[in-house]
């Protein structure tokens, strides 16, 4: 979601972007708040930028995105030398924001949630690039007891049908092949009576679009509907990110997500009777206030019970404002023990990740090829309907084709293969 709002905020101020901070006239830091971690990354980054500013008043240096929402113009109290602070929903009000600091010299904020022109600014897209983020909601209406979405990026705002479409359309027409459709619970969009069922099948009618990606799925939003077009729609991944947080009924009920493990249990059942092979993807909390060791034992469960493809992991960590941050202090699980749960998690769950990439040894898989890997001129990468990423040898002028794969070798992180024909 981040990455989006940079692309959009590049694209808002139509400017060019520079990897030299004394070379920009403009230095934006764009935040996220939904672990302290992150937040105290965004003070130290800005932190750094305090002698640019010194050396050279005419320098402009902002905020955005989450961390600016939370903080408002405390920020312009607490660092003197920063000119604005500008919430994520405000983006399309940037070059109005800079005009004004340039003309006057003075220094603002703009954290308004009632922004109309909310989905005017499409993000910066780079030429010959074959995959794009086309956002489909801002927001989000549910209220998990540990999350700080709701109130940085207010209610959830669905995106018109017509207008999503458009944007789709116009990026093929640009080369691009898979589009990857986001929203904070993406398959609650709704709008004009249409549902996120009836959006992918409408995406799939777009010529030359060879794939649709969509990211974060809600459990408990995961409709029949949803699931009929997963099936009857080859060109809509076989990958769905759907995050659990908790293996434990009661955990998950303090967290007010709205579902218990067995119901979510049951959904990943139908996903994958409808899809086989599917690959699930997820989030887990560990150290949430009062998780007893039976609790995480209930999550290791889930774990071991559903095999997922692949998980990101978190130590819980309390945001201002939330129920879970009110929690009383002896619910707090000490750090070492969340360190300790999280370093059982994670060491699990590579061995599964692994085991799962190793089992598509010798099959032939259908890649989209994205372009030359960083690392080495002669090797292609992509990724599988299943979001698997695959090395393999190729030339450049096979980017943005979808590709028949064999895969070699299977790794934790990744498949090697080479081009089948
Ligand atoms: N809106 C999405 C959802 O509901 O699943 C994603 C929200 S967030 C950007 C991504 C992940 O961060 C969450 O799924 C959750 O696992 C984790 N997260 C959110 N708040 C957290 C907190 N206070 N402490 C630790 N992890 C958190």
């Amino acid at each position: 979601m981040n990455e989006y709002d940079s692309d959009r905020i590049r694209n808002a101020l139509e400017a060019q972007t520079t990897d030299n901070p004394e070379k920009a006239d403009i230095i934006i830091v764009n935040t996220c708040a939904i672990r302290d971690k992150a937040d105290q990354k965004a003070f130290s980054s800005l932190g750094k930028y305090k002698h640019l500013k010194r050396d050279n008043p005419d320098l402009i240096v902002g905020i955005s995105g989450c961390v600016a929402q939370l903080y408002g113009d405390k920020l312009l109290h607490k660092m003197p030398h920063l000119d604005f602070v500008l919430g994520p929903r405000a983006i399309p009000r940037l070059p109005d924001l800079i005009k004004k600091i340039e003309n006057g010299k003075h220094r603002a904020v703009e954290t308004s949630y009632d922004v109309q022109e909310l989905f005017d600014i499409e993000p910066y897209h780079a030429e010959g690039k074959v995959t794009a983020f086309v956002s489909v909601q801002q927001g989000c209406n549910k209220r998990c007891s540990y999350c700080i979405v709701p109130r940085v990026r207010g209610d959830e705002v669905n995106r018109p049908l017509g207008d999503i479409l458009r944007e789709a359309k116009s990026l093929v027409d640009k080369g691009v092949r898979e589009v990857t459709f986001i929203g904070q619970t993406v398959n609650s969009w709704k709008e004009n009576g249409y549902k996120f069922g009836d959006l992918l099948r409408a995406a799939a009618d777009v010529d030359n679009l060879e794939r649709i990606r969509f990211t974060t799925s809600y459990p408990r939003d995961i409709t029949a509907k949803m699931i009929e077009a997963v099936k009857d729609v080859p060109k809509i991944s076989r990958h769905i990110h759907l995050p659990v947080q908790s293996g434990s009924n009661a955990v998950l009920g303090k967290m007010k997500r709205t579902y218990t493990r067995e119901w979510y249990s049951d959904i990943v059942k139908r996903l994958r009777d409808a899809a086989p092979g599917m690959a699930i993807s997820t989030d887990i909390i560990v150290g949430y206030p009062g998780e007893t060791e039976r609790d995480f034992m209930d999550t290791m469960s889930l774990l071991e019970e559903i095999e997922f493809e692949s998980a990101f992991s978190f130590k819980f960590s309390p945001r201002p404002g939330t129920p879970a941050a009110a929690r009383p202090s002896d619910e707090t699980v000490e750090d070492s023990e969340a360190s300790r749960r999280l370093s059982l998690l994670q060491a699990f769950q590579r061995d599964v990740t692994t085991k799962k990439n190793r089992a598509r040894v010798g099959y032939i898989e259908e890649v989209l090829a994205e372009g030359i890997s960083k690392n080495d001129p002669e090797i292609l990468t992509g990724r599988t309907s299943h979001n698997r990423i695959t090395h393999f040898k190729g030339s450049a002028a096979l980017s943005g084709k979808m590709l028949k794969v064999r895969i070699t070798e299977g790794l934790f992180n990744s498949l090697r293969g080479e081009l089948s024909v």
